[in-house]
Parts: C-alpha cells; sequence; structure tokens
C-alpha cells in the first residue's frame, strides 16, 4: 500500500511521480520527503474501516507534526491527538478543528489546559489525580467545564521495545488500573469536570493484536463497574500505537486491526460507544524517506564505513532505540556490494543510522532512509549547530517544500552575549 508511493523506475528511486535525484538536486540534502498518496492511503484504511460505524480517528501529532501533514489529514476529515499547546497551536494553523482534538500527556501545564478549553477540545485524557485537580482548578476559573477521559493503564505488554510500551505498571504513564475506579468516583465529583469517556495506550510499534485485545477487555470491565457507581462513559479510546514494517515486521493491516477491535466491543455489548482510534506512525511512517549523500566511504580495522551528510540529529531513533530503518541506494549499482555501518558527522560513537548494510556504494551516491515518516523530523535537532534538514511533500508530479531549511544564523538568533 503507502509503499507503492517510493518505486524504482528506470533504476531510479521516485517519490510518486518524481525523481529522487531530482529532489535531492533542487532541494539539497539531508532532505525528508514525503508522498501525499501515502498518508492518504494509511489515513483512508483507517477511516474505511471506522465507515458506519461510531468510530473516529485522531491523528497523533508527535509523529509527524508538520502543517502540510497535519493539512493533508485534516482536509480528509480527521481528528487529531496532541501532547501539548504547540501541537494544538499546529493543528489550529493547519486547518484542523479543536471539536476533533482529543489532549493527551502526563504533565499538562496549566495554561496548556486553558488554551485548550479556549479552543473548545473534545477531550482530555487524564492520568493522574493532580492532574485532575489542577483542571478543575483551571476549568472553574474560567467558568468551563472540561470534558475528560482517565487514561488507565491496563498493565498489559505490548512485547514492543522497553522505551516505547507504556501500559506497563511500571510506566509512568496513566492511572493504575486497581485504581481507576476510585479515581472516576473522584472525577465525576469534581464540580467543573465533565467526565465523558475513558482512555488507553498500550505502547508503540506494536505488531499483533492480542495486546490490544487483553487491554480492551479489561478496559471494558472497568466501564461497567464504573457505569454502575452512576458516571456514563460516551467513547472507549483505544489510543495508537499499531506497527508498520521497517524490517520484515508483520503487523496487522490497519483494516482489519480497526475492525477486530470494533467487533470485540461489540460483541461485548458496547457497541452504543463511540470509539477513537490515535494512530500516529501506521499513518505516516512509512509515508517518508530520508535522502541522504555519502560523503566518504572509509575503512576502518574492523568495519567499513559509509559517512554521510545525515546524522542522529537528523534522525534519532537508531541512536535512541537501536532501531532499524531500511537504507536503499537511489540509483542501485550493479558492482559486487561491502558491508558497511552508515554514520554521521557528529562527533557521538552514538552517531549512526544503519549498521553492517550490504551496499554498492561510491562518494557521492544518494541514500534513502526509509520509514522516516515518523518520529524522524519531529525527534530532530540541532546538536553539532547543524540546521534541521528542509521537508519536501511530493503530490504526483509536484514536489512542493513544506518547511524550508534552516540556515545557521536561526540557530543562535534568540541568542546574546554577556554586555561586559
Ligand atoms: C504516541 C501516542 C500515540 C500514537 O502512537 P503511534 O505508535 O505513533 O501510533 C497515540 N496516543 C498517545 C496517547 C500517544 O502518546
Amino acid at each position: 500500500m503507502s509503499q507503492s508511493a517510493f518505486t524504482y523506475v528506470d533504476g531510479v528511486l521516485h517519490v510518486e511521480g518524481v525523481s529522487a535525484v531530482t529532489l535531492a538536486e533542487q532541494f539539497g540534502t539531508p532532505l525528508y520527503v514525503y508522498s501525499r498518496a501515502a498518508l492518504t492511503d494509511a489515513y483512508a484504511a483507517y477511516a474505511r474501516a471506522c465507515a458506519g460505524r461510531r468510530a473516529s480517528v485522531h491523528v497523533a501529532v508527535k509523529a509527524n507534526s508538520n502543517l502540510a501533514v497535519l493539512n493533508v489529514f485534516a482536509r480528509l476529515g480527521a481528528g487529531f491527538d496532541i501532547v501539548s499547546g504547540g501541537e494544538l497551536a499546529r493543528v489550529l494553523a493547519a486547518g484542523g478543528k479543536a471539536e476533533n482534538v482529543v489532549f493527551s500527556g502526563v504533565g499538562k501545564g496549566a495554561d496548556e489546559m486553558r488554551e485548550a478549553l479556549d479552543a473548545g477540545v473534545k477531550c482530555f485524557n487524564v492520568e493522574s489525580i493532580p492532574e485532575l485537580d489542577r483542571l478543575n482548578a483551571v476549568a472553574g476559573a474560567l467558568g468551563k467545564r472540561a470534558p475528560v477521559s482517565l487514561r488507565v493503564n491496563p498493565d498489559v505488554d505490548p512485547k514492543t521495545h522497553p522505551y516505547i510500551s507504556t501500559g506497563l505498571k511500571a510506566n509512568k504513564f496513566g492511572v493504575a488500573f486497581d485504581e481507576a475506579r476510585a479515581t472516576y468516583r473522584k472525577a465525576a465529583a469534581l464540580p467543573h469536570l465533565d467526565v465523558v469517556g475513558i482512555d488507553c495506550h498500550i505502547g508503540s510499534q506494536i505488531t499483533e493484536i492480542s495486546p490490544y485485545l487483553d487491554a480492551l477487555d479489561k478496559v471494558l470491565e472497568l466501564v461497567e463497574q464504573i457505569e454502575a457507581d452512576g458516571t456514563s462513559i460516551h467513547h472507549i479510546d483505544v489510543g495508537g500505537g499499531l506497527g508498520i514494517t521497517y524490517a520484515n515486521e508483520t503487523p496487522p493491516e490497519i483494516e482489519s486491526f480497526v475492525r477486530t477491535l470494533l467487533e470485540r466491543i461489540e460483541t461485548r455489548g458496547h457497541g452504543h460507544r463511540e470509539v477513537f482510534f490515535e494512530p500516529g506512525r501506521s499513518v505516516t511512517g512509512n509515508a517518508g524517506v530520508l535522502l541522504t549523500r555519502v560523503e566518504f566511504l572509509k575503512a576502518g580495522e574492523e568495519k567499513n564505513f559509509a559517512i554521510v551528510d545525515a546524522a542522529m540529529n537528523d534522525l534519532a531513533r537508531p541512536a535512541m532505540y537501536q532501531a532499524y530503518h531500511a537504507i536503499d541506494m537511489v540509483v542501485p549499482r550493479s558492482d559486487a556490494s561491502k558491508v558497511y555501518d552508515v554514520v554521521g558527522p557528529v562527533c557521538e560513537s552514538g552517531d549512526w543510522l544503519g549498521r553492517d548494510r550490504s551496499l554498492a556504494v561510491e562518494p557521492g551516491d544518494l541514500l534513502a532512509i526509509r520509514s522516516a515518516g515518523a518520529y524522524s523530523f519531529t525527534m530532530s535537532s540541532n546538536y553539532n549547530t547543524r540546521p534541521r534538514a528542509a521537508e519536501v511533500m511530493v503530490d504526483g508530479t509536484e514536489a512542493h517544500v513544506v518547511r524550508a531549511r534552516e540556515t545557521v544564523r536561526e540557530l543562535f538568533a534568540g541568542e546574546s552575549i554577556l554586555p561586559r
């Protein structure tokens, strides 16, 4: 599906109808390139499976918060899942509607709560009693009532990387399952809150459906208890987290994933409730690549290195999570390949993008780092005073710069030296 937006035509990688060589020449490297068609296809799979049901999709902004990306989803009618006031501002600037926004996150500031209440977001996903108290106070001061769900922690193992599993007892996220019922009673008693739903999000890059079903069963049981206590639950937010194929993972197809969860909710007698999905990676991850050019080849004593112009500041996932991203030649050579570590120019041994990759490569060649549409540009930094890469979106045969490459001047424009 979304991968088909990235194909070889006459031996050259294309993004939709545009050659990646042309993109690199025109806009420079390192360069993030997104495909509008791939974004649209992935979102459409969610939308198709939700059609005719009381179900809606809130795209997780933190996976890719470029305004053009958000705008593509907004035009398709998406809602959004945000984790900060900054992300709310982006959604609104991109043409999204506050009434379709859910506000997640474990540490919302009072000012962020105020902005979200003023904008009129659909729901606050609250993660603790102190947060309930703060939201109640902020809403009261504004003379408003805040719509809330509690994010409950179902304590299931999503079988993913420890840094991206969030639904275990040891995680900082959510209200402990055993305390959830009492916390709902407390929320229902606060005068400036409206309890409207329940929320859970068990992790990211999940490639099996069973952890979702385990979590869902626990959440539905809790919903019955909460309603027995006299608080009605209008919606169930099942979070995000569906994995993608980086190498040879085989996650469920989006449509069958959505249908399976909706069916479980119906067969358990909860079909009258609205269901929210919060996908991030699965709608953006395979809709982007990072193009980078080889600067030097270096033979070390034990390893060969391909030193490229992208680095850990551009793509942090390998350094942060030992994440694997496929790396392909933009114009494959037929020569014999060698094994390389693909590394950047940053002064850290952790600055690698791929290890032990078999490549037939020469200095000056272009590489495409795949699956770079999610948690890639959004996690980039200016470490080593490296300007962040430009972002381009391809739409058919047209390429649009959707974020200009930063300049070095911009990086220290807000800094100043002491007067004496
Ligand atoms: C990060 C996050 C998501 C999106 O997760 P993906 O793995 O990108 O689908 C959804 N909901 C919440 C609360 C999140 O923190």
